[in-house]
C-alpha cells in the first residue's frame, strides 16, 4: 500500500490518495480546496486508476473539488452516506458566505456502516460515525492497520460537535467506535497529523 497525504484549502483539511501498487488501482478520500489535482497527476504517472473518491462527509472543506475529480474521471464513482448527500447537493458552510462555489452534485451511490470498498488488494471498511455530522464515516483497512478517521479523531482532539446537525451523544458512540480499535491502529485525520490510537487512548484529553 502506498498513501500519499495533500493538505489545503480554508481549513487546512487532509486529502489521501490510497494506492494498491501491484494491481494499479487507487481511492482518493476527501476532496478538499486545490488538492486534488496533484493527487490525480501523482496517481497517472505512477499509472494507477482511481475508481472512486469516499468522502467522510459533506461538510464544505471535504467536498470542494470534486468536480475535479469527475473531470479527469467521468466515470468515476464519488460515494457518501445518505445522511450526508445534502451537503453534498447544496455546497457551503451554514456559518459563513464561502470566497468559491462549489459546484452541487448527487452521490452516484451511497456508503454504509459496514460496506467494503475493494481498492485492488485493499479492502476499505466503511464505519458509520455520526456526531460531527449525521452521515459522517470512517473507513478502516483492517490489514494496514490504518483508520481513515476524518473529522472523527484527531490527533490531541475531537471533531466539533458545537455545529447545527451535529450530535455530542452519537460523537461519543463514534469515538468509541474507534477506540475499539488495535493501539497500533495507524490514524489519518481530516485535520492536522497522523497518529495511532494508542497514543491517543493515554493522552487525548477528549477520550476519558
Ligand atoms: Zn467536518
Ligand atoms: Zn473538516
Amino acid at each position: 500500500m502506498e498513501i500519499h497525504q495533500n493538505t489545503g484549502g480554508l481549513a487546512a483539511t487532509n486529502a489521501y490518495l490510497i494506492a494498491d501498487e501491484k494491481s494499479g488501482q487507487a481511492v482518493i478520500i476527501d476532496a478538499p480546496q486545490n488538492t486534488i489535482l496533484p493527487l490525480i497527476k501523482l496517481a497517472q504517472h505512477k499509472g494507477w486508476d482511481i475508481p472512486f473518491l469516499l468522502l467522510t462527509h459533506g461538510h464544505w472543506d471535504h467536498i470542494s473539488d470534486h468536480k475535479v475529480y469527475t473531470d479527469h474521471y467521468p466515470h468515476g464513482k464519488v460515494l457518501i452516506h445518505q445522511l450526508d448527500e445534502a451537503k453534498l447537493q447544496n455546497p457551503g458552510s451554514r456559518i459563513f458566505q464561502l470566497p468559491y462555489q462549489i459546484a452541487p452534485r448527487s452521490a452516484d451511490a451511497y456508503l454504509r456502516d459496514g460496506d467494503v470498498i475493494e481498492v485492488g488488494a485493499l479492502n476499505l471498511k466503511a464505519m458509520f460515525t455520526p456526531g460531527h455530522s449525521p452521515g459522517h464515516l470512517a473507513f478502516y483497512m483492517a490489514h494496514e492497520k490504518t483508520l481513515l478517521a476524518g473529522d472523527l479523531l484527531f490527533a490531541g482532539s475531537i471533531g466539533r460537535t458545537d455545529l447545527p446537525d451535529a450530535d455530542p451523544q452519537a460523537m461519543q458512540q463514534s469515538l468509541a467506535k474507534a477506540m475499539a480499535l488495535p493501539d497500533e491502529t495507524s490514524v489519518r485525520p481530516g485535520h492536522g497529523p497522523a497518529t495511532d490510537i494508542g497514543t491517543e487512548r493515554r493522552s487525548n484529553p477528549f477520550l476519558s
